[in-house]
């Protein structure tokens, strides 16, 4: 295979430290990128994105729950009341605060994360869970990987250890938990910081930024969100509008392929992270909601020339923000049609390109990724498959030529509709499940695919047709 197609063996995942390594998580190392940028990369370093589908995944705002009438920002730092929403990942309280502020906040309500609806306040269940309660309201300094989550309970009293947005959330391990939760509580917040309120696109047409107190804040698209700090909006204020609906866009054909809005419906946030550089060596983007960036792959300086605030122009790369998005959406039910590395990464890819080709992006090219299949079915082996970005992609192409895109819609609407008892078990051997898959293929379309399965090395069970 060509060398460019495969996982740099010099990208070893070290993901390590408290407190988010103890949750089962998924995590693959993939080159991130279309076949333009790597080709750029070839010549330096193949920077590989990096997905990490955390457990923790936080995430979004809920902009419309904040209650700014509240909002006393002079010098005394600002004073609000704030709705939190038990499903809420993180919710942005447009306040900002520098190393040493002081933050005082106290909460009353019932929500419950529970299926059964047992509900409890915002001290949250019985059960520990890190350092807080499953449950509990919690506070973190900006979203960074490796931030600290602070236990708010009923009330606390903490002194910022970083610079950055104020955001809030209900404690819990997965995302899933969180669309079962309901209710919300009432957050009263006394902080030493300033407001930063979040911007839409249309407010960037009049606003003078430099009168803003924060240098950090965010502007909220009607599906996404990107946290931005204020010199580089100031800088690219012009077309951040534009660059705004562009991924709008891009959110809704995730939407029209998959047919089902992960984290219910929430808004995905991008936020640059300098902690994703310590993830791995090329560590470079992170799914989950906030989708992490490294600074430099948000903001363009970077030789992939991508830049969040400037996807309108199409000479930029996508690439790697919408691939991060289409990993966001495949994990809907479990994912367990992701078997391997590979696959993830294509399945994610067919997201990428169906939306790149929806919305005319260059990107959308295709032609050189499976040049080297022929060498592959001659001498292949599935180890290969399972490790490769390109080959599963180049497999899933083959039924997008036979049956157009809509074989996808069918297949993501299904499989988002199957309960539990449906589902292959996540950690059962590749046979079974490849045996599953190719079984809803075929039920899907009417025909047998055993074949293309064979073609492309993918083991099945011995007793399969
Ligand atoms: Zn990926």
């Amino acid at each position: 295979m060509n060398p460019q197609h495969q996982i740099d063996p010099r990208a070893s995942c070290h993901i390590s430290g408290p407190p988010k390594e103890k949750f089962p998580l998924h995590q693959t190392k993939i080159a991130s990128s279309n076949s333009m940028y790597e080709r750029r990369a070839e010549s330096k370093t193949i920077k590989l994105a990096f997905l990490l589908i955390l457990s923790l995944a936080p995430g979004c705002t809920s902009n419309h729950s904040i209650d700014s009438t509240a909002t006393d920002s002079k010098s005394t730092g600002v004073s609000k009341g704030i709705e939190v929403s038990v499903q809420t990942y993180w919710q942005n309280t447009e306040i900002y605060l520098q190393p040493g502020a002081q933050v005082k906040l106290s909460a009353v309500g019932l929500w419950t994360l529970e299926a059964e609806k047992t509900f409890y306040g915002p001290e949250g269940s019985n059960a520990a869970y890190e350092n807080c309660h499953y449950g509990e309201l919690v506070a973190q300094v900006g979203l960074h990987y490796y931030g600290k989550t602070i236990c708010i309970g009923e009330g606390t009293t903490f002194t910022a250890e970083t610079v950055g947005l104020l955001y809030l959330s209900s404690w819990a391990p997965w995302d899933a938990d969180r669309a079962l939760g309901a209710g919300s509580v009432m957050v009263q917040i006394e902080a030493a910081g300033v407001d930063a309120p979040t911007l839409v696109p249309a407010d960037l047409a009049t606003i003078n930024l430099k009168n803003l107190a924060a240098d950090e804040l965010e502007i909220s698209g009607q599906h996404v969100i990107v946290t931005v700090s204020k010199a580089q909006l100031i800088k690219f204020q012009a077309d951040a509008a534009e660059s705004i609906e562009v991924f709008d866009n891009f959110y809704q054909s995730h939407l029209e392929l998959s047919g089902h809005a992960p984290y219910t419906g929430q808004p995905i946030r991008y936020f640059p992270d300098a902690d994703t550089r310590e993830l791995g060596a090329w560590a470079w983007m992170l799914a989950g909601n906030p989708i992490r960036l490294d600074p430099m792959a948000a903001y363009g300086e970077g030789f992939d020339r991508s830049n969040l605030l400037q996807s309108q122009n199409q000479a930029n790369s996508v690439w790697g923000f919408v691939h991060e998005m289409g990993h966001d959406f495949t994990f809907t039910n479990g994912g367990r049609y992701l078997i391997g590395r590979g696959p993830t990464e294509a399945w994610a890819n067919i997201f990428t390109l169906y939306t790149l080709e929806n919305s005319g992006h260059p990107e959308a090219d295709k032609d050189d990724r499976c040049r080297d299949l022929d060498e592959y079915f001659q001498n292949g082996e599935y180890q290969t498959f399972k490790n490769d970005t390109w080959l599963p992609l180049c497999m899933l192409f083959e039924l997008k030529e036979l049956y157009g895109w809509q074989f996808f819609k069918n297949f993501f609407r299904h499989y988002n509709s199957l309960g539990q008892d449906n589902l292959p078990l996540k950690y059962d051997i590749d046979e079974n499940r490849w045996a599953w898959l190719l079984s809803e293929f075929n039920l899907l379309t009417g025909d047998d695919h055993s074949e293309l399965f064979k073609k492309y090395h993918i083991p099945l069970p011995l007793n399969s047709p």
